[in-house]
């Protein structure tokens, strides 16, 4: 392992069984992944993206190798320290934004907040803290269906940082928005490489991007 090495991805797979057929939505896949890297993941629907993302988020097994998270092997932590690992290390971000219909947009990101027990006083203000941060206060108290889809997505976005996390994993965060929006949400995204990068205990030179493909389950580049 090297040092400062967020992930240490080592020929990792995921084998699904479909009508009796197996699908190697991921097959063998290595990759590192520094702490304030920011990587994008690119290829062809079914090539293994979002099964790739869920290995890295903890949220399923590989079937074969293995899954480093800050040196250690995903699976061999109990489950108490993996529901750790997702409410506090990593922040999801989906296309269809996820948010609850009927909360407004800050109640949306004091939700994330609920499991780890923070004060009632603490929730609000950390909450429109990070819908500043999103440019997104003035939209505080309305619903979902009162915001625009990169509104929603940017209120996703603060909810999966207000419980500050090591790693924010999007999969496909600008499927549901336009061009010109859906690249606003990229350089949000891409600039809060630096700010979760910030919260963290890593001193690594930040900013660093690039760009991993995938094509039928494997790595392409
Ligand atoms: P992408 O996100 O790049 O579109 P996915 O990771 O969703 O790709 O899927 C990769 C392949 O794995 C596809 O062929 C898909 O049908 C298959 N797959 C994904 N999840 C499952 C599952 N839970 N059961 C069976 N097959 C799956
Ligand atoms: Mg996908």
């Amino acid at each position: 392992m090297r040092d400062g090495q967020l992930y240490e991805v080592k020929g990792a797979s995921k084998v699904f069984s479909k009508g009796g057929t197996e699908v190697r939505a991921v097959d063998n896949v290595s990759l590192s992944i520094a702490a304030g890297e920011f990587v994008a993941l690119e290829g062809p629907s079914g090539s293994g993206k979002t099964t790739l993302l869920q290995l890295l988020g903890a949220l399923d097994r590989p079937s074969n190798g293995s899954v480093f998270f800050e040196g250690r092997d995903l699976a061999t932590l109990r489950d108490n320290d993996l529901a750790e690992l997702r409410l506090r290390a990593f922040g999801f971000v989906f296309q269809h934004f996820n948010l609850i219909p009927t909360l407004t947009a800050v109640q949306n990101v004091e939700v994330a907040l609920a499991p780890l027990g923070v004060p009632r006083s603490e929730l609000r203000e950390r909450s429109h803290g990070l819908l500043s941060e999103v440019g997104l206060d003035e939209r505080a108290s309305h619903l979902p269906s009162q915001l625009s889809g990169g509104e929603q997505q940017r209120v996703a976005i603060a909810r999966a940082l207000v419980v500050e996390p090591r790693v924010i994993l999007a999969d496909e965060p600008t499927g549901n928005l336009d061009t010109k929006t859906g690249s606003d949400v990229i350089d949000l995204l891409a600039g809060l490489a630096k700010l979760v990068d910030n919260t963290g205990p890593y001193l690594l030179p930040r900013g660093k991007s690039h760009m991993l493909k995938m094509t039928l389950g494997t790595r392409a580049a």
